[in-house]
């Protein structure tokens, strides 16, 4: 992983759970993370973190539902860093949790705006620096990107939109050198496991704290998907539960 070292990377939803994971993985592999959320106050923190162990990171604020925020986000990162070479989709929301006859359409379509749109935001703002550094999208996929959950309908609808998003992107860029990527973290013990939990419905409400992965174990994969060694599995929606890459990323089975 020594490859990534001063390359520059951009995660979204970076300001706690998997993305705050993610940029402390790579910031401490000597990437120079820029921190992307709506709360930049804890995007700060974890960037003064990052740079008390030697790294190299800024806090931008950024709502990825905003495709001029983005853009700035973009700007930025060019303006401190150079282009990104590395880009993390991982900022997400799971609610609105509920039927769909008692959803309400604005909050269904707040999750499409992050989940879905903040990724193809994210893409089309940074591709073009993208394609210069032959680099690579990882755009956090989930088990409900395949599978319907009961009260989910938007969060599966995104994530599965994400998913067709990974492949188009693929389709489009492979050719150029660009390396996409889905990757479904399994379940992990973050906010977003508090508030379903909290739910009480479906399944995944049910399960205990301890059956949560930590957000460093994705994180872990995240950063290996980054390098030159995990070419091969460009262009693919991949899963945590997968043994085989697992084992690839250096997790236990
Ligand atoms: P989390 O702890 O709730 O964190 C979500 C992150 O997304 C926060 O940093 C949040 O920051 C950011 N975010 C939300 N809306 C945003 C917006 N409009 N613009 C920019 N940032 C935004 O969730 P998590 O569990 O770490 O989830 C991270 C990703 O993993 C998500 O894509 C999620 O769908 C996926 N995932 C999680 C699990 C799990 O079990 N936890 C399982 C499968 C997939 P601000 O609020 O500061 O903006």
């Amino acid at each position: 992983m020594q490859e990534l070292s001063g390359q520059v990377a951009i995660v979204t939803g970076a300001s706690r759970g998997i993305g705050e994971a993610a940029a402390k993985t790579l910031g401490a592999l000597g990437v120079k993370v820029v921190l992307a959320a709506r709360r930049v106050e804890l995007c700060q923190a974890i960037a003064k973190d990052i740079e008390a162990s030697g790294g190299q990171a800024i806090a931008v604020a950024c709502d990825v539902s905003d495709f001029s925020a983005v853009t700035d986000l973009a700007v930025q990162t060019r303006e401190r860093f150079g282009p990104p070479g590395i880009l993390i989709n991982n900022a997400g929301v799971i609610e609105p949790i509920g039927g769909i006859l008692d959803s309400h359409p604005d909050e269904w379509a707040a999750n499409v705006s992050i989940n879905l749109l903040g990724v193809y935001h994210c893409i089309r703002a940074v591709l073009p620096g993208l394609l210069e550094a032959c680099g690579v999208v990882i755009n956090i996929s989930s088990g409900a990107a395949h599978t319907p959950l009961e009260g989910w309908s938007a969060y599966c609808s995104s994530k599965a939109g994400v998913a067709m998003l990974t492949q188009a992107t693929a389709l489009e860029y492979a050719g150029r050198g660009l390396r996409v990527f889905g990757f479904a973290p399994g379940t992990v013990d973050t906010d977003m496991q508090v508030k379903i939990k909290a739910s009480g419905i479906n399944p995944v409400s049910q399960m205990a704290r301890e059956d949560h992965a930590a957000p460093e174990v994705p994180a872990q994969v995240i950063a290996y998907l980054c390098s030159s060694a995990a070419s091969d599995l460009a262009g693919k929606e991949l899963t945590i539960r997968d043994p085989i890459l697992r084992q690839r990323a250096g997790l236990p089975d």
